[in-house]
């Protein structure tokens, strides 16, 4: 091993266990671990995940014994000024696949190739990279299940171990950016933190997952997705301890889910914005003020349908959503208000611990019928029978809607039809669903017409 340091630049990659490219910058010399504070990645990042951020970066800190270097500022400068600190030449980095972080990627190789420096690029966020799939015919998958068929057979590398890294000590850091304040109750963080809930999850809940994971009422899902979000657990690591029972492989799928859409915004990256379908982009949308009056009735839970108010309290009070109800919530947001799916997906960016660009935005576009594999348009979500079905006792209601938790399992469903009248200090209902399920239907027609009189 050579004892000039090298620089090892985390990012999505928050952890020190199973770590091809940390393990590569370990074996070519002493390690500066780096974590740049960029504030291009910061701006859509609400108060919640920066606070679970920082709580993340403190407890990778502490692993590393206090040898996290923190500082700010573009990424090419700040490493510059690394390599100049320590007399070293090379970077290591795990490879990242959103739209930003390519064309970060790229200008960072560039500008450190002209100084004589060398960025290496290695693994990914995913089980499987994305671009690494395709069909019979030689094209990107757009719709899942093949894309899982493939996906497993092309399997994946074994975890490794922890690596073992001889940290630089004395190097300037700002240190841990100061978590700002929240009122959300965050998930605790870091790799130990993630592997219990992980242990607890692979114990006590996959049997089950099959059937809990569409009861938002229940603690039935693995809670991973902030952790996964950030890498301090790598998705393999999970799969390599799941065997083939039904709740095993249909968590296998869900994580693979998060592969599918990484894959999808790597070949589409306009599709984080605008339509994957294009023929979908021209739906009609409601603006100005009642529209914004009912987005934000939306955003902080007062419409009047009980399990979508649950749903968008649950968020601001954890950052984090049942998975089922983000599908209910989103619906609601497109298809009875009629807001276009992007406002609600970056009200979601801002809001989740877990917000990640591929999942989230091709989430919203699944929910708004303009995405790969999408739910059709015309299949409009029910909230209330979604409501009675999913949550049948209305334990996830009186969790998140103090005010409706007196009601019977019936009548809390729909308060506003009680026989003894609508609980005060409830909203009824902003809208009628039955009333905009049709309108939503109309303006489908509407764009069905308006397309086919295109030249
Ligand atoms: C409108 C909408 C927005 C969403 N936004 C995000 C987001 O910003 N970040 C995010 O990680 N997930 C997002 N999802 C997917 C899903 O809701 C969450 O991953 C899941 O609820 C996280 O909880 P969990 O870790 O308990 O999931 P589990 O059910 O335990 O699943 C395990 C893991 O599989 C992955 N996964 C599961 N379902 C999906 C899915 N449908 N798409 C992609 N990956 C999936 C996640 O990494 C998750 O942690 C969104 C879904 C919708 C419908």
């Amino acid at each position: 091993m050579d004892s000039t340091p090298v620089v090892f630049w985390f990012r999505r990659d928050l952890r020190l266990t199973d770590h091809p490219a940390l393990a590569a910058a370990a074996a070519a010399g002493p390690v500066v671990g780096l974590f740049i504070n960029d504030d291009a990645l910061r701006r859509p990042s609400g108060e919640a995940r920066l606070a679970f951020l920082s709580a993340t970066l403190d407890a990778l800190n502490a692993d590393m014994g206090g040898a996290l270097v923190v500082r700010t500022g573009q990424p090419a400068d700040v490493l510059r000024q690394v390599l100049g600190d320590v007399g070293g030449t090379t970077v290591y980095a795990t490879d990242d696949y959103g739209p930003y972080g390519r064309r970060r990627d790229t200008l960072v190789g560039e500008q450190l190739a002209a100084d004589g420096l060398t960025v290496h690029y290695l693994d990914s966020p995913y089980v499987v990279p994305p671009n690494s799939i395709v069909t019979g015919g030689g094209t990107p998958y757009k719709v899942f299940t093949p894309f899982f068929r493939a996906w497993k057979a092309h399997g994946w590398p074994a975890a490794g171990e922890r690596v073992d890294v001889n940290w630089v000590t004395d190097v300037d850091s700002e240190g841990v950016p100061t978590a700002p304040s929240t009122a959300a109750d965050l998930p605790a963080a870091g790799e130990t933190a993630a592997w219990e809930r992980a242990e607890w999850f692979l114990r006590e809940a996959v049997a089950d997952y099959g059937s809990a994971r569409n009861d938002p009422g229940v603690d039935g899902t693995s809670r991973l997705s902030p952790h996964l979000k950030y890498g301090v657990i790598h998705p393999r690591q999970l799969l390599e301890r799941l065997d083939d029972t039904e709740g095993e492989e249909i968590f296998r799928s869900e994580l693979c889910w998060r592969d599918f859409y990484a894959e999808v915004l790597f070949q589409r990256p306009d599709s984080a914005r605008n339509a994957f379908v294009p023929r979908m982009a021209g739906m009609e949308v409601d603006e100005g003020p009642l529209a914004d009056e009912r987005f934000q009735a939306w955003c902080y839970g007062q419409t009047g349908y009980p399990i979508v108010d649950a749903g968008m309290r649950q968020l601001k009070a954890e950052g984090w959503m049942h998975n089922r109800v983000r599908m209910i919530v989103g619906s609601f947001l497109v298809k009875d208000l009629h807001l276009d799916w992007t406002r609600g997906a970056r009200w979601f960016m801002d809001q989740l611990v877990d917000g990640d660009l591929a999942s989230n935005n091709h989430g919203w576009q699944w929910v708004a019928g303009t995405g790969t594999d999408a739910s059709p348009y015309y299949r409009v979500f029910n909230p209330t029978s979604q409501s009675k079905k999913f949550d049948p006792t209305g334990r996830y209601l009186r969790q998140w809607i103090p005010e409706i938790a007196h009601l019977s399992d019936k009548e809390i469903h729909q308060p506003e039809a009680c026989k003894a009248g609508a609980p005060a200090g409830y909203p009824g209902p902003i809208v009628d669903h039955a009333a905009e399920r049709i309108e939503s239907l109309a303006r489908l027609e509407r764009l069905k017409t308006a397309n086919a009189a295109q030249p």
